[in-house]
């Protein structure tokens, strides 16, 4: 049994939790001043002020929480962390007026990374993504999304399952890796259709992952000239047969009705969202699927982003997450996208804070974290703050304090 008291303010998301994410509100963040949380390695067992833990735990070994504040854990519910080589230059060449075509021409693009990353071995893959996620964790994140889809062979899949596996071993219980195994995410040239990848690599590929216990979900890059509405639905109908847990990524260029097929599958989520029309945003705010954000893409790239004010108003549970990947969105640092997010997309302290935590979590389907509550996992992340406002206020400044958690798992 462990706990933590002075802390400036304990965010619970009480009120969040109690409207399953929806519609967040300030009051919602239900804020305790001056606070105090007992827990052991499993559950919360107390939360309140300082001055009032029960006598019983009185005796607990405390850590000081002065001058700081103690948030649900940060998750990032979305990153392609596993994958080898820079592609820096594209991104040169993007400022300098090249378009997609363009850079695929030069040789980049996602198949690019694939070439790299095959390059490289397990090990030297494994070593590389244990930095990443270590500067991640730096930021205050706690839980941490992995998905495949560099390798897109079967071989090359299960090689970068395995280094997510052996990150989820490593870093346990300090760091949550989730692992979504992806190799729906874009098709080599050698095959002669999606079909044919599909049934050559995708479907043998997932059957070995599973059983080899490697994924937590599956993912599917679900757009028009990539992976359609018929092969798509196929991939989600074989998934939900074998009882796999579902994410997506929908209607990035277009209004494929991603959404809605994710509702209709009941996807943990479906994310990228920027070009979903009336009947995806109908269909969100009925389902469970968290519509997960990515603003960090369409600020690299410059390109529009999600409509977020319109999912949350119209009821759908928001997430947040930072597609940290080697082409469309080079950055880790969830803290930071959001910070720059809120005032782009009109979105509150309320909002924000609930698609990093709560409904962050719902993204992986872990009911147990996101919010601060007795019986409640104790994953949280702790920030050197006076106020909740100003983590974020300080944008581009990292306010979080990892080696406070190292503490608390030590
Ligand atoms: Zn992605």
């Amino acid at each position: 049994m462990k706990g933590i008291k002075n802390l400036n303010q304990i965010l619970t998301l009480e009120g969040v939790a109690k409207k399953n994410g929806r519609h967040p509100k300030r009051e919602d963040l239900s804020i305790i001043e001056d606070g105090a949380i007992v827990f052991n390695k499993d559950e919360i067992l107390w939360i309140g002020k300082t001055d009032s833990i029960p006598l019983e735990y009185q005796d607990v070994s405390f850590l000081d929480g002065s001058n700081r504040i103690l948030t649900p854990e940060i998750v990032d519910s979305h990153t392609h962390l596993v994958f080898g080589g820079d592609r820096s230059w594209e991104y040169g060449m993007r400022l300098d007026g090249a378009d997609y075509q363009d850079i695929a021409k030069a040789g980049g693009g996602i198949l690019s990374t694939m070439r790299m990353t095959n390059e490289l071995s397990e090990d030297e893959l494994y070593e590389l993504a244990i930095e990443r996620v270590q500067k991640i964790h730096s930021y205050g994140v706690g839980t941490i999304e992995v998905k495949t889809g560099y390798g897109l062979t079967i071989e090359s899949e299960l090689r970068c399952a395995r280094v997510i596996k052996r990150l989820k071993e490593k870093f346990n219980p300090k760091i949550k890796i989730f692992s979504t195994f992806m190799p729906a995410h874009a098709v080599p040239k050698q095959y002669k259709s999606v079909k044919e990848y599909m049934d050559q690599v995708v479907y043998p590929a997932t059957e070995k992952a599973l059983a080899e216990g490697l994924l937590d979900a599956v993912d599917i890059f679900h757009e028009v000239g990539y992976f359609d509405n018929a092969i798509t639905e196929e991939f989600l109908n074989w998934a939900t047969e074998k009882g796999l847990p579902i994410k997506m990524h929908v209607d990035e260029f277009n209004d494929n009705g991603g959404a809605s097929l994710a509702a209709k599958f009941k996807a943990l989520s479906c994310d990228h969202l920027l070009c979903v029309g009336d009947k995806g945003l109908e269909d969100l705010k009925e389902s469970e699927t968290v519509a997960t954000i990515l603003p960090g893409t369409g600020f690299f790239l410059g390109k529009p982003q999600a409509p977020a004010r319109k999912l949350i108003d119209s009821g759908a549970r928001l997430a947040i997450a930072s597609d940290y990947n080697p082409g469309s969105c080079h950055c880790d640092n969830l803290v930071l996208i959001s910070s720059l997010a809120a005032p782009h997309m009109n979105l509150s302290l309320a909002e924000l804070w609930s698609g990093i935590t709560y409904n962050a979590a719902g993204a992986l389907g872990l009911d147990n974290q996101g919010s601060l509550l007795i019986g409640q996992s104790p994953r949280f992340s702790v920030f050197q703050a006076k106020i909740l406002d100003e983590i974020t206020y300080n944008w581009g400044v990292n306010k979080a304090d990892p080696d406070f958690i190292t503490q608390v798992y030590s």
